[in-house]
Order: structure tokens, then C-alpha cells, then sequence
């Protein structure tokens, strides 16, 4: 492009020596120039500033349920980090889920070929918002079941029983490049598992751990009570245990003793940390970058999403230590509450439901920390070509790809999308993600600093291109 302008008059020439019957419309200027998308993704490339506030996040402060204090210090973490960039942030209220973990112990006390007196521990974490176990635990025989349709088929059998979904996780989608499709497949059965059970008289229900290691590891998340069950307690097995379980009851009866004693306290107050480096000309409209500050208990939530909201907010930081000024106004989103009920993307789309002509668009990095390699972009058929300037600036790091979608690219960011707003998320490396994805292991020695910096230049120059372009792309119709 540059190339072009420069050489107008040979081209003029050219146009007049070959007497071309119809000259081209005037080609439209570059509307973002290459050379500040280039120092945009070298600037990233070069700082661990997000690294060091990821840093901050996990070693420093740790797990960021919502409700707990450990959220709450991170809201203030953040923004104060994101002020020491220069960067003008609010508060935005967000009332959250207040959801604590409590014991959760299972052993095995009755099997086939058992020797007296013996038990055997088994691994296992409450699913988040689970009820518990009366006091002192339940003791009850297991049914083992491999799908809904396979609880259907014994259902006669379920009554008074733990019911164990013993559906595996397939890790060789995920070995494919489609983990994604591997947890939509499995999560089914965590968030629904446990009212489907009660449906059919199960006591409490089990599922399988949704992840792709071979660890031992249990992996929590969220789980949601139908209206029309009984509400058991839920948790989840480590694979391993799970398969133990099928493997002795293909054998005869199995009894497990069951102890969850977690509880739900009142909604708490807590918040969205916003944050906006001010446009020039079209400083009403928004650009929002974002991730979710909110993690589960168990570890320190690196790659979920500790990663992800570091990215966003080094994407913005990046700018500003340039003295870049867009067209339009970048927001930063830490969104709080996105494991367990999106309060806090509830609350900004009530805040700003008037407003939505001026969301111009939304990016939302919540896939972990993985080697970025391009784009997921929830735009119109015709706006592909239009990124092509954000692929040209990305190719030295290989992000490249652009995967256009019909559907939602981020859990925060989906009720916007609904509204029509063009929606982005990086498109990482996901094949090892849900070896730690919600377990004890999510911790930042599974982030590597090169990666995350890519991940602030896929961020930073798609935002600033986004901020920057003459005009918006348009609106596009994303299926929920
Ligand atoms: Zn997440």
C-alpha cells in the first residue's frame, strides 16, 4: 500500500501508456497505517508488563472466586495497575454468587472382592454451587452410566443411588484442534448431570472430570440445578477414580461414602474493573479488550483466565506507553464472575443497554495461554478481508488464521454479540488447556512469558485497528 501511494505518478503513467478504458476508482487510503501496527506488535513483543501482572494476580493474590476476599483484592490489584498506566478506571457494580468450596472427601466401602475392612480414597472437587451432603456424609450404592441416554435406559435402577457419569473427555479432538468441541461435549454433563440424577431418585451425582490428562487430578466448575429436580449434591471424580468406579461396578455392588459440605452465602457486592484510553475524534464509540478476573478456588487461575485478562489490559498499556491515540476510546474489561453466573457481564450490559450503537466492538481472550494463531472473529462474511491489515501485521509471530464464526467468542462478552456486535477472541494453541483447565494445577508456571507477549500483539494491534478503521465494520447476526 505504501508502495502504491508512493508511486502514483508511475502509475498514472502506466495507466495512460496502456489507455485503460475505465481508470479504477481512487483506491481507498490505507486506513490504519502498517507501520504503527508493526511498532504496535514489536512494543508488545519486547514487554512483560502483562507478565508481571499476571504475575502479581497469581503469586500475590492467589484464587479469585467471586465473593471471596481473594476477588476483592484483586478488583483493587488491577485497577491500580491499570491507573499506574495512565489509564482513567472505574468501578462498575456487579452483584456476584457467594459460593464456598467446604470438605469434599469420598471413599469406596463396599466392592466386589473387597478385603475386610478395607476402603479406598478416591479424588474428587465439588462442582461449583453444589449443595452438600448432610452432616457426616451419605453413604449409598453407585449406578454407572455413560451418557443421558444411558441413565434413561436405567433409570428404574437410579433411585436412592449415586449416579456416576462416567463420559470421557476426547482428548483426541482436542490433540486436533478442537477443544473447544471436546469440553462442549463433556460439560454437558457437569452442568447438567446432577438434575437429570435426581430426575430418576440418585441421592447425589458424580460426573467424570472434564479435562484431557491423565493427572489424577479432579477438575470443578459450574454446575446449575434445574427447577423441575429434587437438588442433589455434585461432584467431580479425577478420571482415573471415575474409571475405577466403572470398572469395579462392571463387576457387582459398589457403595460410596460421600462428604461435600459446601454452602451458598448471600450474593455479594463486587465489580467490573473498567478501564479507558480516550479516542480522538470518535471518542463516544468503544472498543472493549477484555478477559475475566474471576477464577475457581483451586489454584491460582493463570490460564483461566488470569492470562487472558493480563492480555487485554498489556494490549491497552501498550498503546499508551507508545503515545498511540486511536479514533475511537479502548476499554479495558476485567470482568468479574464469569465462572459462575456472568454477574459482572450482566452488569455492564444493563449499564450500557441504551447505549449499544456506540459498542463498536468486543474481543474477549478466554482460552488460556497457549501459542496465539490468529483469530476468532464473529463478523460478517464480507468483513474477513477487511482484518487482512491485522494478519499482515501478525504473520512474523504466525498468528494468522482468521476462523470466522456464527456463534458466541466469549462467555463475557456474549450478550453483546447478541446485540449484533462484532465480537473477537484470540485463536490459541488449546491442546493442553484442559489438562489444568479448573484444577489445582492452573498455576503461572503453566503460562510462558513468549506467548503471553504474543498474545498482548494479537490483542493490541487488533483493538488499535478496530479503534482506528475510517468506519465500523457492521453489525452481523450471531446465533446463541
Ligand atoms: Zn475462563
Amino acid at each position: 500500500m505504501t508502495v502504491l501511494r508512493a508511486s502514483r505518478g508511475a502509475v498514472v503513467l502506466l495507466a495512460v501508456l496502456f489507455a485503460a478504458p475505465a481508470w479504477p476508482a481512487e483506491p481507498e487510503p490505507s486506513a490504519v497505517d502498517p507501520a504503527v501496527l508493526a511498532r504496535i506488535r514489536d512494543a508488545a513483543l519486547a514487554s512483560d508488563w502483562a507478565y508481571q501482572r499476571l504475575s502479581d494476580l497469581t503469586d500475590k493474590i492467589g484464587p479469585r472466586l467471586s465473593g471471596s476476599p481473594q476477588a476483592e483484592a484483586a478488583v483493587q490489584q488491577v485497577a491500580a495497575a491499570l491507573r499506574g498506566a495512565g489509564l482513567t478506571v472505574t468501578l462498575q457494580p456487579a452483584k456476584v454468587p457467594h459460593w464456598v468450596r467446604g470438605e469434599e472427601r469420598a471413599e469406596l466401602v463396599e466392592y466386589p472382592d473387597r478385603p475386610a475392612g478395607l476402603t479406598q480414597q478416591l479424588r474428587l472437587t465439588t462442582l461449583g454451587g453444589s449443595v452438600a451432603t448432610p452432616k457426616g456424609g451419605l453413604t449409598a450404592p453407585v449406578l454407572v452410566v455413560h451418557s443421558f441416554d444411558d441413565l434413561t435406559a436405567h433409570a428404574a435402577e437410579a433411585k436412592g443411588k449415586i449416579v456416576l457419569f462416567d463420559r470421557a473427555f476426547d482428548q483426541e479432538l482436542a490433540n486436533n484442534g478442537q477443544a473447544m468441541a471436546a469440553y462442549g461435549q463433556a460439560v454437558a454433563y457437569r452442568v447438567k448431570g446432577a438434575s437429570a440424577a435426581a430426575r430418576v431418585g440418585a441421592v447425589a451425582s458424580l460426573i467424570r472430570s472434564v479435562g484431557g490428562a491423565d493427572f489424577r487430578l479432579p477438575h470443578t466448575g459450574v454446575m446449575k440445578y434445574e427447577d423441575d429436580a429434587p437438588k442433589i449434591p455434585t461432584a467431580a471424580l479425577s478420571a482415573e477414580d471415575a474409571m475405577l468406579v466403572a470398572r469395579l461396578a462392571a463387576q457387582g455392588r459398589v457403595e460410596m461414602h460421600l462428604t461435600l459440605s459446601p454452602q451458598t452465602l448471600p450474593d455479594a457486592d463486587s465489580h467490573n474493573v473498567l478501564a479507558d484510553l480516550p479516542g480522538s475524534d470518535k471518542a463516544d464509540e468503544i472498543v472493549l479488550v477484555s478477559g475475566h478476573l474471576d477464577s475457581w478456588d483451586l489454584a491460582q487461575g493463570a490460564i483461566d483466565d488470569g492470562a487472558g485478562v493480563t492480555a487485554a489490559m498489556g494490549a491497552v498499556q501498550v498503546l499508551k506507553s507508545l503515545g498511540l491515540q486511536a479514533r475511537r476510546t479502548i476499554r479495558v474489561v476485567a470482568w468479574m464472575n464469569e465462572e459462575n453466573g456472568s454477574g459482572g457481564s450482566k452488569a455492564y450490559f444493563e449499564a450500557n443497554k441504551d447505549k449499544l450503537a456506540q459498542q463498536i466492538a468486543v474481543i474477549e481472550s478466554d482460552s488460556g495461554a497457549g501459542r496465539p494463531l490468529g483469530l476468532h472473529a464473529a463478523v460478517t462474511p464480507d468483513s474477513v478481508e477487511k482484518l487482512s491489515a491485522i494478519t499482515a501485521a501478525l504473520q512474523p509471530i504466525g498468528a494468522t488464521a482468521i476462523e470466522r464464526r456464527d456463534g458466541e467468542v466469549g462467555a463475557d462478552i456474549a450478550p453483546l454479540q447478541e446485540a449484533g456486535i462484532p465480537g473477537f477472541a484470540p485463536m490459541v494453541d488449546t491442546r493442553e488447556y484442559f489438562f489444568y483447565h479448573h484444577t489445582a494445577a492452573d498455576t503461572l508456571d503453566k503460562v510462558k512469558p513468549e506467548n503471553l507477549r504474543r498474545q498482548v500483539a494479537v490483542m493490541a494491534v487488533l483493538a488499535y485497528y478496530l479503534a482506528e478503521m475510517p468506519e465500523p465494520l457492521p453489525r452481523v447476526a450471531v446465533k446463541k
